[in-house]
């Protein structure tokens, strides 16, 4: 399978044009086409650093926001009208064992999320779930990796302390923390609690870090410790984000993550598309920097990812709707994804495509939006349905295309 695009992003530093991109899949037929896509360009599928697929439900949490410490959120997230939503569906009965009861339902809205903006990988920030849970999606939740909840509020969620946690990453996984959620003093202090327990390393992953300053942010440049920015749901909760300048005049990791949903932006595209408008002075292409090799390296993945190759099995194929390649994606709406293949396997996209791929066409989901045929690995219609059957109405989730 040839697929002849405009343009190829391989990495933020190389473009090339007119490029033929050779599909690698163990389930091509043996007789495939040529595709003329001139009127496309491919990427690597990106990497969304931060999420919490449980959280995923819709609208926004909260109503007394921005909030000076993200614990007050959390409480009083626990009594909106969102949360007692999704209660009816998934009730939090504090074990956080994900592969048990109806909470299925609700990580794998989550998955769709990320799967319908591009995103190949996610990084689901909760307590260590069992093997069943990473296994046989059809995008990658991130399986090795350690945790805390934050340094504040402790691992509430299950796991051990952040150091011991930490200490089990043996420095070969990430170690993912939110941290300096807040502008407070408790938020202010936990930076500092970080360098007690000595945790700035070259595989913590933080989140946030809207307390930090100049300096703090140059240790981690120097520590080689990864940021994550979610500057949607930083915005909404806290009014603020972290001084995202200094870290790109550090040279500090950063990558990008949405949140869930209860406080973030809707999908991994409007996020980029938020970061640009609201930090116009960033590069697009540091942005992208931050969505593919960046995001590689915090969250230890192979090269297969973040990168693209002209023979690849990952592939994000994106409608062109502006030349330049990066402002392409801040122009970039779900449907403008024309395919999406992960590990060999077309997940998204249009229909035409997956001619050229032995499928059981059981496994998929068929839909047209703004006059064209879609097709997408799974059934997430069978998910909606199940949701509506519980709650009784039919709830609509915005980052769905269908
Ligand atoms: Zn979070």
């Amino acid at each position: 399978m040839n697929i002849k695009v405009n343009s190829c992003v391989h990495d933020a530093d190389n473009i090339s044009k007119n490029v033929n991109i050779k599909i690698k899949s163990h389930i091509l037929k043996k007789q495939t086409r040529d595709w003329d896509c001139s009127d496309t360009i491919a990427y690597p599928p990106f990497i969304n650093a931060h999420d919490h697929l449980i959280g995923n439900w819709f609208p926004k949490a909260g109503k007394n926001h921005p909030y000076k410490n993200v614990s007050t959120w959390v409480k009083e997230m626990r009594t909106s009208e969102s949360f007692l939503e999704r209660s009816k569906v998934w009730v939090n009965d504090g074990k956080f064992d994900l592969t048990q009861g109806t909470a299925r339902l609700i990580t794998s809205l989550g998955i769709y999320k990320n799967l319908f903006s591009g995103c190949a990988v996610v990084q689901d920030h909760i307590s260590k779930q069992k093997d069943e849970y990473y296994d046989n999606n059809p995008i990658f939740i991130l399986k090795k990796y350690t945790q805390c909840h934050s340094l504040s509020m402790g691992n509430w969620w299950g796991g051990k302390s952040a150091v011991e946690e930490y200490k089990d990453s043996e420095g070969k996984m990430p170690f993912v923390i939110h941290i300096g959620e807040g502008i407070d003093d408790v938020a202010k202090q936990c930076f500092k609690k970080l360098e007690e327990y000595d945790l700035l390393k070259p595989n913590t992953l933080l989140i946030h870090g809207i307390t930090f300053n100049r300096e703090q942010i140059k240790k981690c440049a120097e520590n080689n410790t990864s940021i994550c920015w979610c500057p949607v749901s930083n915005l909404f909760l806290i009014g603020r984000t972290i001084d995202i300048e200094s870290c790109l005049e550090f040279g500090v990791n950063v990558v990008l993550g949405t949140d869930s949903t209860m406080s973030g932006s809707i999908n991994f595209l409007y996020e980029i598309k938020f970061a640009k408008k609201k930090f116009p002075q960033i590069p697009t292409k540091e942005i992208f920097r931050m969505i593919s090799t960046n995001a590689r390296k915090a969250l230890f993945l192979p090269d297969t990812y973040g990168k693209l190759e002209e023979e690849t099995s990952n592939l994000l194929l994106l409608r062109m709707r502006d030349i330049n390649p990066f402002e392409n994606i801040l122009a970039t709406l779900m449907d403008d994804i024309e395919l999406f293949i992960h590990n060999g396997i077309p997940v998204y996209g249009e229909l035409k495509f997956l001619s050229d791929f032995e499928i059981d066409r059981t496994d998929y989901y068929f839909f047209s939006v703004s006059g064209s045929k879609k097709f997408v690995k799974g059934h997430p219609e069978k998910i909606i349905k199940e949701i509506d059957s519980i709650l009784g109405y039919h709830k609509d989730f915005p980052f769905l295309p269908f």
